[in-house]
């Protein structure tokens, strides 16, 4: 783009920005130019786990004994009222898949440096029943891992792991019953096509892995698969 073009590109972006203007998705603020969806300074303070750089992070722990992954990591540690509660909340019930595909840009820019991550072949989100997802308009899970994807080596897969049965929402039932609620509703298809692959699995929040894990036992029955797992949120339970 030449110089005239771009000036007028800045100029034409300010003032429809003096009519419409693009709020911060985390804080509300007008976004300056060059910001997009969150600004810097929410962006500055997210609380972020580095969880990716260690492999004894709770969340890795937590998969331990329960289901064989590689590595376990989280982008940003969720807490009740906090700005990543707000982000997650916008991304899953407002219509804003662009804050998955924010995020996944940043995480996978870390994720890039870290060995168990950067290798990985292929990425798939944690699947939606096709009811919810058309209800809903998006995955939001699959927005994260589209996020990824544009920064990794990685691409994303949709179509082998789904998801067979449609769960009740999960937030309205007792916490020991949510162990019940995720076994055996993942199914594959196509899985040779899975065949070798050191696969991402992601998803937006973690809390006690059940979700995560069923998933992974459904992709650890295709023959030399790996999984690490990345979310966008960690909320300790
Ligand atoms: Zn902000």
């Amino acid at each position: 783009m030449n110089k005239f073009i771009r000036k007028t590109k800045g100029i034409l972006e300010d003032v429809f920005g003096l009519f419409f203007p693009n709020t911060c998705m985390g804080c509300g603020r007008p976004l300056y130019r060059g910001e997009a969806v969150i600004c810097s300074l929410c962006h500055f303070h997210l609380p972020k786990t580095y969880f990716h750089n260690d492999p004894d992070n709770p969340l890795n722990k937590a998969f331990w004994g329960r289901v064989n992954l590689e590595m376990a990591a989280a982008y940003l540690y969720f807490q009740k009222g906090g700005v990543v509660q707000h982000l997650l909340h916008q991304l899953k019930y407002q219509d804003h898949p662009e804050i998955g595909i924010t995020i996944g840009k940043w995480y996978g820019k870390e994720l890039n440096w870290a060995s168990e991550f950067r290798y990985a072949d292929l990425i798939i989100p944690v699947p939606l029943h096709r009811r919810k997802l058309r209800k809903r308009g998006y995955n939001q899970s699959q927005m994260f891992a589209e996020g990824l994807a544009a920064v990794m080596k990685a691409g994303t897969d949709t179509g082998c792991l789904y998801r067979k049965v449609h769960s009740q929402t999960q937030t309205r039932k007792a916490r020991y019953n949510r162990w019940e609620n995720v076994e055996n509703i993942f199914a594959l298809r196509n899985g040779h096509k899975l065949e070798g692959k050191h696969i991402l699995l992601v998803d937006d929040v973690v809390t006690t892995g059940a979700t995560l894990e069923s998933c992974a036992q459904a992709l650890l029955t295709v023959p030399g698969v790996k999984i690490s797992v990345a979310t966008i949120a960690f909320a300790s339970s």
